[in-house]
């Protein structure tokens, strides 16, 4: 994963280097070494903290937790990023999600740089005790490297709004007298979190499949008709006619995405799948997305797994095995669970002419490459799922200013910068041959490399 993310900043900066705009003033032997300068600064953390978390147990035995916060790149402000809470979680995939995080940012011209930080454990088999200790810890260790103005957490898989709510009043505690509303973003609406915060993902990734199949296709049709470029193609190919949906994860990103598809009034779609960590369900004729959120509102969050619980949610479908999402019957595939869910071993199998990546880095590089080659268009996550950074930049201004937004001014505001990215980036996007990820990769280095040179970073 952290290969492909570097092998495409690499791309896009050769791609800029012969580009006479970028950068005029570095010419010959000089523009060459600003390219090796900026791979090397771009491709690298600046910093990478590790501690072992002391943990006492419920059952009374002391374990300790690995917990990491990377620093990728602050070129453009504040590292920002969430916190993962998952066993998986790893030195290696920390700083790859921190320098997706730098390009999020600069892609979307949000004002932060890019962190990420991970605990190694499954909160699913911790007490809510436990959890609240380890955040507390977690906090307490890693004290004198966040702050409002350095590095500004925030939930990702596994936290929510209830750890940001611990984290940001040991924070306060331990840092009396300084400002902390801005210390953590993704708190509870009562706790200075911001209204839409917890929507604002899922909402931002439908928004921007939205935006490209219906928004911008039917304005710059007549356009798109005349080039002969594959993906421009693909969209034509979908656009006015019904869409088959399947969306992978039921959390945070993937219900909401999902209940906007199902809302929309401008595309005709039918959800004809979603999954979780158990199983996928499935219904040709469309699911019934609101009564499985209000099912899995009160089954923790899990989908109904058996016939008894499917007649229980009132929702009909088929219970397939949790992998099948992917390969079902669908025009559109939206993959809001974990990273490296497409790959080389299931690719051929997917149907879908359009994928869109709610969570980081949920499609392998080779399964990039061969879906590019087909003409599948692939919406990634650093365009895709940057609504929760988004809000939290706003909640982080709110905290500043102490003065809040209606629910309709923080959705406005953040379908406004998401809109303005696609406005830039889809242009470029149809008109020339890069895949879309490289596209945004292009125009997130372009920016991330000028302002390194402008503050004399390549000396
Ligand atoms: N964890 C989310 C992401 O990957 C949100 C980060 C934030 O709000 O800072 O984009």
């Amino acid at each position: 994963m952290q290969g492909q993310t570097r092998a495409i900043v690499e791309q896009s900066l050769q791609a800029l280097m012969k580009d006479p705009l970028f950068i005029p003033d570095l010419q010959d032997n000089i523009r060459e070494q600003a390219f090796t300068s900026l791979a090397a600064i771009l491709s690298t953390p600046n910093k990478i903290h590790k501690s072992f978390l002391r943990m006492p147990l419920e059952n009374g035995q002391v374990v300790r937790i690995p917990a990491y916060r990377v620093h990728h790149n602050d070129a453009l402000g504040p590292y920002k990023g969430g916190i993962r809470f998952h066993e998986s979680v790893n030195e290696e995939e920390v700083i790859n999600l921190a320098f997706l995080m730098t390009l999020k940012n600069s892609l979307h011209d949000v004002p932060f740089g890019g962190g990420k930080g991970g605990i190694v454990l499954n909160p699913r088999e911790r007490t809510d005790k436990e959890l609240n200790v380890i955040s507390k810890k977690y906090v307490q260790y890693f004290a004198d490297v966040l702050g409002p103005d350095k590095d500004i957490p925030a939930p990702d898989v596994g936290s929510g709004e209830r750890e940001m709510d611990w984290m940001m009043a040991e924070y306060k505690s331990i840092k009396p007298g300084k400002p902390y509303r801005g210390s953590f973003t993704g708190k509870s609406v009562i706790n200075g979190g911001s209204l839409g915060r917890r929507e604002a993902t899922g909402k931002g990734v439908y928004y921007t499949f939205r935006y490209m199949l219906h928004d911008f296709l039917l304005k710059q049709e007549d356009w798109l008709n005349k080039t002969d470029n594959p993906f421009a193609k693909t969209a034509l190919s979908l656009a006015k006619r019904p869409l088959r949906i399947s969306v992978q994860g039921f959390g945070n990103v993937g219900s909401v995405t999902a209940l906007e598809a199902y809302q929309c009034q401008e595309l005709h779609n039918k959800v004809v799948a979603v999954s979780d960590r158990n199983c996928t369900l499935y219904n040709p004729d469309g699911l019934d997305i609101p009564a499985l959120i209000s099912y899995t509102a009160v089954h923790q969050g899990d989908l109904p797994t058996t016939a008894e619980q499917l007649k229980k949610s009132g929702v009909k479908a088929e219970i397939l095995n949790r992998e099948e999402v992917l390969t079902i019957e669908a025009d559109v595939l939206m993959l809001a669970a974990l990273e490296d869910q497409v790959h080389k071993g299931n690719m051929a199998k997917v149907p879908a002419r359009i994928i869109v990546e709610g969570a980081n880095a949920p499609v392998t590089a080779e399964a990039d490459a061969f879906f590019n080659n087909k003409g599948v268009i692939i919406i990634p996550d650093i365009l895709a799922n940057a609504g929760g950074v988004i809000v939290s930049y706003l909640e982080w201004l709110q905290g500043r200013e102490t003065q809040f937004l209606s629910e309709e001014e923080v959705f406005s505001m953040l379908f406004n910068k998401m809109k303005q990215t696609l406005d830039t980036i889809l242009p470029k996007f149809f008109g020339d041959p890069h895949p879309l990820r490289q596209n945004c990769y292009i125009h997130s280095v372009m920016k991330l490399s000028t302002v390194l040179y402008r503050q004399g970073k390549l000396y």
